[in-house]
């Protein structure tokens, strides 16, 4: 039987750790595990190492999330910081990842002089966070990485 390769993590995997500090009320008990990728193909090895039944708890920049005091009981995966690339891709599309913050691409927007993502810049999240949400960037055209997982908007 040919031997599994497993793709060395480069990110930073922790044990028992508090969500407290990755929301904006700080409050919020522990997660079983918490990952913060490099990169995107960091997170795409990550993923595709953990079960399939591993719950999994998104977090941007926690600008909207409520940690009970309980904790999650899974792996919580923190995106800002992470995965913060965003580029012009053509005349008419900026593309982003998921945890660029929503102000930084009204910026990006505007200095390419493209209209229609200025009431990004108050947003106080991340472009996962608000595509979560279902915010009207999907009118504005944004593309999306879509990651592994049914429910993984980004
Ligand atoms: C003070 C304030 C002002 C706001 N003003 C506006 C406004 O003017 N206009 C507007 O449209 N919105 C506004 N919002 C809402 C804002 O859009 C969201 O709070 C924000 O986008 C959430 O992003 P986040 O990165 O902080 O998400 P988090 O708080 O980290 O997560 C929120 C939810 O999204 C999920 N999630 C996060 N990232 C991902 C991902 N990559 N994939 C899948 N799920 C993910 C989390 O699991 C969680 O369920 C405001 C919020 C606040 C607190």
């Amino acid at each position: 039987m040919a031997a599994e390769r497993i793709t060395p993590l480069r990110g930073r995997l922790r044990s028992r750790v508090r969500l407290a500090p990755y929301t904006s009320w700080h409050v919020g008990g522990p997660a079983d595990r918490l990952f913060e990728p490099e990169n995107r193909g960091d997170l795409l090895a990550f993923i595709a190492q953990q079960p399939a039944d591993e719950p999994l708890l998104w977090i941007g920049l926690g600008s909207n999330l409520l940690v009970r005091e309980g904790g999650f009981r899974g792996t919580a995966i923190v995106l800002y910081g992470a995965l913060e690339a965003y580029s012009r891709d053509s005349a008419t599309t900026l593309r982003a990842e998921a945890g660029v913050h929503c102000a930084r691409l009204a910026k990006l927007a505007e200095r390419e002089r493209l209209a229609g993502l200025g009431f990004m810049a108050g947003i106080p999240g991340t472009i996962g966070g608000a595509r979560r949400r279902q915010h009207r960037l999907v009118d504005a055209r944004t593309l999306w990485h879509r990651l592994p997982r049914g429910d993984s908007t980004a």
